[in-house]
């Protein structure tokens, strides 16, 4: 079986054997030397001067942190355009915090122009946004909307790259993001169970004044440990040995290498749903490079078009997430995916429509 949908992606043998090597201490000196070893380049991937950090959960963990650190007695503004970004308003809320929606209908990207109007009520302590909607396929102009932040300095800027991150640039530090933040088993084709993130000082300063952060989540204590190379509690050790071999792949192509290889798998996928006579569930200029969600216009058995795909070649999609079941499907280019392999799910995928 071969994973295409939109996360967990398939894992490389490389990153496998990487993941299985042997346990050591998380308080010895090899760990931290693995630990500060991959620091370097963890920064020049997260375009940062800060430190990234390991949270050993999945990314919804630093989701609802970065919530925790950043939202005091203020408002959060959650921006929402599909099933993940959505759930974050839920999130803010179960955390007890004083939750905005910005809901734009599923299928649209936020836009800067929204935010500035939320915004300009006053009282926002921090702005969520998922950059790219893995559910929807849109991915959210993140300079237009990091620029309209500048404009209300005492408001703190979250970003999830999920399904985004080393797909395209993101600039942290010149798009003035606080928190930055990625999972596992999605465009870093790892398996599930990490999250990344980077803080800005800025953040930092807001996470050292609020109440309530708890424990496993604060960002403080992440960097006080990270002072001496170190995460506040047991990291799973096999997911930071996957990651610094995921690391040697990445900057052995080459970063805009990476970029470029997404931009051509993303187009072929693209060129097949025109030549297959589907629609775009994402309007033009806010489709994903790493996943696409097509629109089925055609009307065609979703249910079927999955079950003979596995059946005859082994490959997994994704049949629409939540309300859209049936309605899209999505096809995944992340990770380690090229033009070969991605014309080869084309194939099988036009071997197993009806005509
Ligand atoms: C998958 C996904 C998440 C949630 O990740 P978990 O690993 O389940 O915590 C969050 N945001 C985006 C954009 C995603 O695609």
């Amino acid at each position: 079986m071969k994973l295409f949908i939109p996360g967990p992606v398939q894992v490389s043998d490389k990153t496998f054997a990487a993941f299985c090597k042997p346990m050591i201490g998380h308080r010895s000196g090899d760990f931290k030397k693995l630990y500060g070893g991959i620091q370097p380049r963890l920064q020049e991937l997260f375009q940062t001067k800060q430190p990234v950090f390991l949270s050993t959960s999945s990314a919804w963990g630093v989701m609802e942190g970065a919530i925790r650190n950043l939202v005091g007695s203020g408002k959060v503004l959650n921006c929402m355009c599909g099933a993940f970004s959505d759930k974050w308003l839920d999130v803010s809320k179960r955390c007890g915090k004083d939750a905005v929606a910005l809901q734009v209908e599923w299928g649209q990207p936020i836009r800067g122009e929204q935010v500035r109007e939320h915004l300009k009520q006053g009282g926002f302590d921090a702005v969520t946004l998922i950059h790219n909607e893995t559910s929807t396929g849109v991915m959210s102009p993140l300079a237009e909307i990091a620029e309209v932040l500048r404009e209300f300095p005492e408001v703190r800027l979250v970003v999830d790259s999920v399904s985004s991150f080393s797909v395209v640039p993101i600039p942290m530090d010149e798009l003035g993001i606080d928190v930055l933040l990625t999972g596992s088993q999605k465009a870093l084709a790892m398996p599930p169970g990490l999250a990344l993130f980077a803080a800005s000082p800025r953040a930092m300063e807001r996470a050292a004044s609020v109440k309530g952060r708890g424990y496993y989540f604060d960002f403080i204590e992440f960097q006080k440990n990270q002072a001496e190379d170190m995460t506040p509690s047991t990291p799973s050790i096999s997911h930071i040995y996957a990651l610094e071999s995921k690391l040697e792949d990445i900057f052995e192509e080459g970063i805009a290498a990476r970029h470029a290889r997404h931009d051509r798998t993303n187009s072929l996928v693209h060129e097949w749903i025109r030549a297959r006579g589907f629609d775009f569930f994402a309007p033009e200029g806010y489709r994903s490079k790493s996943l696409t969600c097509v629109a089925n216009n055609r009307g065609i058995d979703v249910a079927a078009l999955l079950a003979e795909l596995k059946k005859r070649h082994g490959f997994i999609i994704d049949g629409g997430y939540g309300k859209l079941k049936g309605a899209t499907f999505r096809l995944s280019n992340m990770g380690d995916e090229n033009e070969s392999s991605v014309a080869e799910l084309l194939a099988a995928i036009d071997d197993c429509l009806p005509s």
